[in-house]
């Protein structure tokens, strides 16, 4: 073998040692809250569609007709011919929902994330980014090639020690909105105070609070009351409780016309298909008219919550449907992983270096399509596991 090919077996090794190897799951089918797996049916307890809609018979039925109108696939990039008139609706109608300047699409989240960053900032400029931020805002400020400081998860005391450092260049603050391992909330009247003390720009990236959060579902910026021009660029996915894929990004003018000239994830990707926006439209539309899903989903976290308690099972403080149950070592987690999926419950194990060492986890997503008796099952199995792991505190 060549030196290459074995230096990677080795590290392959060592993963598979590690309790760090992954491998991907093959999903034969899948409808709400439910999959199946090698013709075994699972109940989905680690899905991010949050309110059931990637399964909604009114967006498949949306996804057909558009289909017959625009075709499967965009052809091209959005500056080339990718940009249809879908496109530009699902943007016009994203500014309007969010009460926001303007938007642009992305095909992806990750790619936004990137494409952002890198518009804003170069090597001259600063960011300063929350320690639990997800993977693709690491990524894009180093793509970006800007300087930048991770500061000690929400804390904000951290934050402002960095912000009074004199610096000559254009500093960002970014943080998750909700951050997608916890699932707890960033201290948003705290960043948007800070930012504009210290004249910089705040990105929040939204991925799991836009479509949930919320009086109105627009999120954490909502939720916490924050006024939305103070969040001088938001970013939210599609791939979540849209139950679509793709991202996009909103802002003043000035940003969004930045990121459609520079952004190279934007300009050198072929654009989302029509029928993914028209898609993405249709539900956007449900997200605004059908409140009972939040309403379920909502209802489905507190009885999670409350049930887990009676049951001795320690839980985070997490508020949101993301609800985390540490257990340090990545072999108790793939263990404790293992015997929920011998129950028929999917929850999958997150190890380093997604979290920190010693942090591994279950990371539990609850969904307006689940019912009481899923929870139910999941909350009697996982309390007897975790007892016999000797990871459960209290009583009985
Ligand atoms: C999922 C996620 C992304 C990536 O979005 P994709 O559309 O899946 O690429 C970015 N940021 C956060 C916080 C996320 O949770």
């Amino acid at each position: 073998m060549s030196n290459f090919i074995s230096e990677l077996a080795s590290e392959l090794n060592l993963r598979k040692q590690d309790h760090l190897y992954r491998q991907r799951l093959v999903v034969d089918e899948s409808t709400a809250a439910k999959l199946k797996i090698n013709g075994k049916s699972y109940v989905n307890f680690c899905s991010n569609d949050y309110l059931g809609l990637a399964s909604d018979a009114k967006l498949k039925l949306a996804l057909q007709q558009a289909t017959e109108k625009y075709g499967v696939g965009s052809g091209a990039s959005q500056l080339v011919c990718g940009y249809s008139q879908s496109h530009q609706q699902l943007e016009l109608e994203l500014a309007d929902f969010l009460q926001r300047p303007r938007a642009v699409v992305f095909s992806s989240g990750f790619l936004a994330n990137l494409g952002v960053i890198s518009s804003l900032l170069n090597k001259n400029d600063s960011a300063y980014l929350d320690r639990l931020n997800h993977a693709s805002i690491i990524d894009g400020v180093k793509f970006s090639g800007a300087k930048f400081e991770r500061y000690a998860h929400k804390n904000v005391e951290d934050l402002e020690r960095r912000l009074k450092k004199p610096n000559s260049g254009k500093n960002l603050v970014i943080s998750d909105g909700v951050f997608s391992m916890d699932g707890d909330i960033a201290p948003m009247s705290q960043l948007t105070q800070l930012t504009k003390q210290h004249d910089a720009l705040l990105m929040i990236d939204d991925a799991h609070g836009v479509g949930v959060l919320g009086k109105n579902a627009r999120g954490c910026i909502e939720l916490a009351n924050t006024e939305t021009q103070k969040v001088d660029i938001l970013v939210g996915t599609f791939g979540k409780a849209f139950g679509t894929c793709g991202a996009f990004v909103s802002g003043k003018e000035e940003i969004i016309e930045t990121i459609i000239q520079k952004s190279r994830t934007l300009i050198y990707t072929t654009a989302l298909p029509a029928a993914i926006t028209e898609t993405t439209r249709a539900s956007l539309k449900l997200i605004r008219t059908e409140s009972w899903r939040r309403d379920k989903l909502n209802s489905n976290i507190e009885y999670f919550k409350r049930q887990s308690e009676r049951n001795g099972i320690n839980l985070s403080g997490s508020s949101t449907a993301i609800q985390p149950i540490i257990v340090g070592s990545s072999e108790a987690s793939l263990a404790l992983s293992e015997a929920l999926k011998h129950a028929g419950l999917l929850v999958i194990a997150i190890r380093p270096p997604t979290v920190a060492k010693n942090s591994a986890r279950l990371r539990i997503t609850l969904s307006a399509a689940h019912d009481q008796n899923q929870i139910d099952l999941l909350v009697s199995t996982l309390s007897a596991q975790l007892k016999s792991l000797g990871l459960a505190t209290k009583h009985d």
